[in-house]
């Protein structure tokens, strides 16, 4: 059996090296490697697969989220609401720029940003819900913008988990997720669904005036060259990227699927034992599994892990602490009992091997390693 990982980067490679290969070395041929043609084929290739009018390629997805918030033209103190349960990044953007990051409960089943409790947290300040799609399924979209149309606020979505999944509304259309808010984020650091050989990351929007202003200020405030009209950053994709990135769109798809078929295994093989509950799939959105992430129930957690590990599995814990109870973002505002669900779900996931190269042998002993464990602990 092939030594199993979390991710298998290696093994999706060797698939498409001929491909990758040429596509990098057309790039150091022709010397492009700054704003060459590969990043403006990729933008409009992904412009394409996402049907959105603007995609802006970046140097990665918290360079996206940030340049995002600066080009809705946010002020300090005003009230960005995401997420407890999730990557810091989208927090500490909004940190970074002065703005004050709320952050909210989850769906304990889901992961997801909870409606209720975005409900609660919008005062006269709040400006934005930056919703995460955590672990490739889209948070409730529909719910989120109307409360945003009720109360006038900007929706970012950090879709830098979720590319590829799809939001369907109640009146039966469907979106790619990214393409719903305001703007959409997203990042192709190697391990994600769609990963490059290095950092990346992309923008999306359907406004044009938007657009506009996100190019301007990824691009140090210039329209003009040399003309700097607002205070901008350097964040770019590069060509060698984008040329990586234009070959792995086309098989993002079936990529998506083997992860799919990955998770449908894992659900058949843990459906009948109450003490590893599944992820739950939303009704709206398909799922991605940029994670697989089990609940367990009444397991300690440690000891699976390190059983796991002496067998030669991998499993990692995302995340284990909220962000309202980190270091760097603890506040007066908050304390340990303020979101139950995302501080019990740090206590209790245990996400495992995820990848496109998992083969039905691999598969089978993660499963079997699991159910042993749980064998053996019980009683
Ligand atoms: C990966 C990730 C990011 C940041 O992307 P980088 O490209 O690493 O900067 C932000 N938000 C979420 C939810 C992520 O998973």
């Amino acid at each position: 059996m092939k030594t199993i990982q979390m991710v298998d980067l290696r093994g999706q490679y060797e698939k498409i090296k001929v491909e990758i290969n040429s596509a990098i070395q057309e790039v150091i041929d022709s010397s492009a490697f700054i704003k060459g043609g590969k990043v403006v084929d990729f933008q409009q290739n992904l412009e394409t697969y996402l049907n959105v009018k603007h995609v802006i390629p970046v140097g990665n997805g918290t360079d996206a989220l940030q340049i995002a918030l600066m080009a809705l033209g946010l002020k300090p103190g005003d009230e960005v609401i995401t997420p407890t349960f999730t990557f810091i990044a989208t927090a500490e953007v909004v940190a970074l720029l002065g703005l004050t990051p709320v952050v909210v409960d989850v769906d304990i089943d889901t992961f997801n940003i909870d409606i209720e409790s975005i409900k609660r947290a919008i005062t006269p300040r709040t400006k934005a819900i930056v919703p995460v799609h955590l672990f490739g399924q889209n948070a409730e979209m529909e719910q989120i913008l109307e409360l945003a149309r009720q109360h006038n606020l900007y929706v970012i979505e950090d879709a830098c988990q979720s590319i590829g999944s799809t939001y369907t509304f109640a009146n039966g259309k469907s979106f790619q997720s990214g393409t719903m808010g305001d703007v959409g984020c997203t990042s192709f650091f190697p391990s994600k669904n769609l990963g490059c050989f290095g950092d990346g990351g992309a923008i999306f929007t359907n406004n044009d005036e938007l657009a506009l202003r996100i190019r301007s200020i990824a691009n140090h405030g210039m329209i003009e060259r040399y003309h700097h009209d607002i205070v901008g950053v350097n964040s770019r994709l590069d060509s060698i990227q984008a040329a990586v990135l234009n070959v792995k769109l086309k098989y993002l798809d079936s990529y998506n699927n083997s992860r799919q078929e990955v998770a449908t295994f894992y659900d058949n093989a843990f459906a009948n034992d109450e003490r590893l509950i599944v992820p739950k799939r939303s009704v709206n959105s398909s799922h991605v599994f940029h994670q697989y992430t089990l609940k367990l129930n009444g397991i300690d957690r440690s000891a699976l892990k390190d059983y796991l590990a002496k067998l030669g599995i991998p499993s990692m814990i995302y995340y284990p602490v909220p962000l309202h109870l980190q270091k760097a973002y603890k506040n007066d505002r908050y304390k340990l009992g303020d979101f139950p669900n995302a501080e019990k779900l740090c206590e209790c996931v245990l996400s495992l091997p995820m990848h496109t190269e998992l083969d039905t042998d691999q598969l089978e002993y993660i499963t079997r390693s699991v159910l042993e464990f749980i064998e053996k602990h019980s009683e």
